[in-house]
């Protein structure tokens, strides 16, 4: 979209994750399938479903203050297709998610760009998971929902080490929890930043992913979300004008 993909791994790569994304579709064609959000029968995503993810995009702070843009609340169905497309190999669900994303960052970027004080081009990076998490499922959640959206993408995050379920924890223990989880790959210079990533809480892995960009000489412009949570703090205001 606004930023070129890393080239680093060629045409080989993207060859290959495009034949494996068809492969995805193609088997969840083939093979019955139950809806990820409501688990009725013969539909990857039951009409009721698609419905509820219409994104409403609504804008946040995290306790950092970075500006968040989150697609939906995350609740009922939207969780459980969220939930289905992480921990239960549903892939197929990577373009649903996408669609409620890209509203979400269209705004970011139109924003990012009317308060813009450079010409400095806009990078779109995915929080990024850890190797183990990448070895149990296989993909990256947020780079196949952005894949799946057309974004080009860098993977300019790395994860460091190893977080325990954020699922349980306070606000305190999440920002503990997930300090000196990423780092930088490269240094960014001047580039601006918007983050992605699947679900806003406290923002505490939103405020990690921003400290190593910084670190890494960038400005981070906002953040991006599938959802956020009744837990997400501090301001909301609605942005579905
Ligand atoms: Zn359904």
């Amino acid at each position: 979209m606004t930023s070129p993909e890393n080239d680093d791994g060629g045409w080989l790569r993207r060859f290959v994750a495009k034949t494996l994304d068809a492969l995805r579709d193609a088997w969840a064609v083939l093979m019955p399938v139950e809806c990820a959000g409501c688990d009725s029968d013969d539909r990857a995503l039951c009409a009721e479903c698609t419905r509820s993810l219409v994104a409403e995009p609504t804008v946040h702070s995290t306790p950092r203050h970075v500006r968040v843009f989150a697609a939906l609340y995350y609740e009922g169905r939207v969780r459980r297709v969220v939930l289905a497309f992480k921990n239960h190999h549903r892939t197929d669900q990577a373009r649903p998610l996408a669609r409620a994303l890209l509203p979400a960052l269209h705004r970011a970027i139109e924003e990012s760009a009317a308060s813009g004080e450079t010409e400095a081009p806009v990078l779109i990076v995915a929080v990024p998971t850890s190797k183990r998490a990448f070895r149990t499922r296989g993909y990256h959640p947020m780079s196949l929902v952005l894949r799946s959206a057309g974004v080009r993408h860098e993977r300019v995050l790395r994860a460091t080490k190893v977080t325990a379920s954020q699922k349980l924890l306070s606000a305190r223990q999440r920002a503990t929890n997930v300090q000196g989880a990423f780092v930088a790959t490269r240094w960014l210079g001047s580039a601006r930043v918007i983050i992605v990533d699947d679900v806003l809480t406290t923002g505490a892995t939103i405020d990690e992913a921003s400290r190593a960009i910084c670190a890494a000489g960038g400005t981070v412009v906002a953040a991006v979300t599938i959802g956020f949570t009744p837990r997400t703090g501090a301001s909301r205001d609605n942005a579905s004008t």
